[in-house]
Order: C-alpha cells, then sequence, then structure tokens
C-alpha cells in the first residue's frame, strides 16, 4: 500500500480544500514555524482513526476544525462547521487486506461536523459508510496505523530519551510489533 495523496478541507489551519502528492522518495516537510507542518502529520493520523485528541494537540477533537483567523481590526476568515481529510491509498502492488484488495486504489475519509450536541465522525472507504474499527484494522496489518513508530511526533525522541524504563518498553513493543499481542491476550483472559 502506498500513500498517495492528502487532501485537507477546513482541518486545522488548511481552511480552504489543500491537496499534497506524495511521491516516492519524499523524506521530510520543510517551512517557516506555523506553517502547518505538524498539522499534515496530524492529518495522516487523523484519517487513520486516531481517538485521541490530546496526541493532535487538541482540546476535544473539535477542536480540529478551522477555528477562524484573523482580529476585529483585520478582517480574518469566519470558523467552519466540518474538517474533512481523505487519504489516497494505491494498491497495485495488492498488498491491501483481503476486503479491499481488489481494487487498485484505495480512499479513506473521515469528516467531523459540529452539531448542537457535540459532533458527528464519519468514516468512508472507497465511499461507503464504514466504522472507526475498519478504518484502524485496514491500516493495522500494514503496521502503519497511527500510534505506529513509523510516524514520529515532534518532540518524541526527546520525550523517549527522558522517559520512565517502563514507557520506554511500551514505545519498543510497539516498535517491534508485540503490543498487539498484548491486547488479544489480554480480551482472551477476560472470556
Ligand atoms: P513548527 O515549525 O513551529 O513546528 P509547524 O509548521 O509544525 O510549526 P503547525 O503546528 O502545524 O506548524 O501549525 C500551527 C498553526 O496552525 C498555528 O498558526 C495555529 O494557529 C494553526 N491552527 C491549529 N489548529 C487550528 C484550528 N483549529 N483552526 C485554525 N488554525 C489552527
Ligand atoms: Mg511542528
Amino acid at each position: 500500500m502506498e500513500f498517495q495523496r492528502l487532501r485537507l478541507t477546513g482541518f486545522k489551519s488548511f481552511v480552504e480544500p489543500t491537496d499534497f502528492e506524495i511521491r516516492p522518495g519524499l523524506t521530510g516537510i520543510v517551512g517557516p514555524n506555523g506553517c502547518g507542518k505538524s498539522n499534515l502529520l496530524e492529518a495522516l493520523r487523523w484519517v487513520m482513526g486516531a481517538t485521541s485528541a490530546k496526541a493532535l494537540r487538541a482540546g476535544g477533537m473539535e477542536d480540529v476544525i478551522f477555528a477562524g483567523s484573523g482580529t476585529a481590526e483585520r478582517t480574518g476568515r469566519p470558523p467552519r462547521q466540518w474538517a474533512e481529510v481523505a487519504l489516497q491509498i494505491g494498491n497495485e502492488t495488492r498488498t491491501a487486506p483481503d476486503a479491499y484488495n481488489d481494487q487498485p486504489l484505495i480512499e479513506v475519509s473521515r469528516r467531523i461536523t459540529k452539531k448542537a450536541e457535540g459532533t458527528q465522525s464519519t468514516y468512508r472507504i472507497n465511499g461507503k459508510e464504514v466504522r472507526a474499527k475498519d478504518v484502524q484494522l485496514l491500516f493495522a496489518d500494514g503496521a502503519t496505523g497511527a500510534n505506529s513508530p513509523a510516524l514520529v511526533r515532534q518532540g518524541q525522541v526527546s520525550d523517549l530519551i527522558n522517559a520512565k524504563p517502563e514507557n520506554r518498553r511500551k514505545f519498543l513493543e510497539e516498535a517491534a510489533g508485540v503490543a498487539g499481542l498484548y491486547t488479544r491476550r489480554h480480551e482472551a483472559e477476560l472470556r
């Protein structure tokens, strides 16, 4: 599976629809402070089914929606009511999980909408509405999930150096791909 394109609409600072082509060999994103580099990585985690608002530097999940910009003196843009991120994944090599493996291109999208009673979240795979779990599983099997050690947050390297030994061990287990086994063993023991 190859991430090919990321499209953000109303997500954090990306208020207008913004397309990023992800070409082979991409190794880094550079730009001035505050231009949205970290927001981009967070969008990728979010569309893969991230559930922790804190990991996305948000107080609540609604904080990923563009909150408006500008001041009274300088007219800015009004806040948005929804945000969407879509990720296109090339599957020419046919390495996607069985359920999607007949498709050469897989599009995963997640949308969050503000409602009077809170927020509503919708996930789609190739246009069909699915559960958050279906999206998380699509990536989990490829070891590319939202919590995958392949995505390194800003500050994570120094966090790791300063971490308590037991927390450092959790990280290494995640990297070694055995963290999922603990979850399954725990579930089995509960039965
Ligand atoms: P640095 O080089 O300092 O790490 P960066 O390129 O990683 O910067 P980000 O942290 O991705 O920058 O972007 C920060 C910007 O995103 C800030 O200007 C912040 O106001 C804006 N931002 C974050 N959330 C929202 C939101 N919900 N609505 C509007 N703007 C937002
Ligand atoms: Mg940053």
